[in-house]
């Protein structure tokens, strides 16, 4: 319970508030922000997940207005239409509790969070996209919770954030494959290259391998990709490649 009242206090020192104006009630507000001269990334995972040096920034992408319970990840917050707002106002605001947010999150005050954007997006009919970008943050967080549990023991707990994590990722496979049919390049910040890579590393996840290697292969091939994301789609393909013969060699 003291984790649920603290938030994350090793946190405290790579985080600020930062002001917004919220755009469905007006109120002014502060939400938790990593500070960017703190967020070193010394990596990341297949599907893009970056991996942060101390402070996990993922926990902190979200923002909330305290006031009305407005959620959206930072880069979709300030971008509301009109019917947007009508509509989070009727369906999300009417029956939102205004509650004291803390300075810094655990990854369970960082999951609601997430949840609370989920809702959001969907109540407020965003593009496919955001509500898919929306899922592959809330799946990379569960993966931080679950290995920042690694050495608990608690097996049952893991088990089952794994699970969320697998659900959140189908989602927002799903959502950037309509994303990619439907909407305009750039999508979430991502060129089309970058996508159809994200597309293919979740694909490779579900062992849909054929979606993953004819993606993987297009990105090798493209005039435009960049040498990052062409490395990247041969690896996949490689660790595909290895994968399928490690079957058949059984
Ligand atoms: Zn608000």
């Amino acid at each position: 319970m003291s984790e649920e009242r603290n938030g994350c206090p090793s946190d405290q020192e790579y985080v600020f508030g930062k002001s917004y104006s919220c755009p469905v009630c007006g109120t002014d507000f502060k939400n938790p922000t990593v500070k960017s001269s703190k967020a070193r990334m010394i990596g990341s995972d297949q599907d893009l997940r970056p991996i942060y040096e101390t402070v996990n920034t993922i926990k902190y992408d979200v923002v909330l207005c305290p006031h009305c319970g407005y959620t959206a990840l930072e880069r979709y917050f300030k971008t509301v239409t009109q019917v947007q707002k009508s509509l989070i106002q009727e369906k999300v605001c009417s029956a939102y509790k205004p509650r004291e947010e803390k300075d810094t999150f655990s990854y369970e005050d960082a999951f609601v969070r997430y949840k609370m954007a989920l809702l959001c997006s969907i109540t407020k009919q965003a593009y496919d996209s955001e509500k898919a970008y929306v899922c592959l943050k809330a799946g990379w967080l569960l993966r931080g919770w679950r290995e920042s549990l690694a050495e608990s023991g608690q097996n049952t707990v893991i088990e089952k954030l794994a699970a969320q994590e697998d659900e959140f990722l189908k989602n927002a496979l799903e959502g950037f494959q309509q994303a990619n049919i439907k909407e305009e390049y750039p999508i979430c910040g991502m060129d089309e290259n970058t996508v159809d890579y994200l597309i293919a590393a979740l694909s490779a996840r579900f062992e849909d391998y054929e979606m993953a290697l004819k993606l993987a292969s297009n990105v090798i091939a493209s005039r435009v990709a960049s040498n990052r994301v062409k490395d990247r789609a041969r690896d996949l393909k490689d660790d595909i490649m290895a994968k399928q013969k490690g079957r058949t060699d059984i």
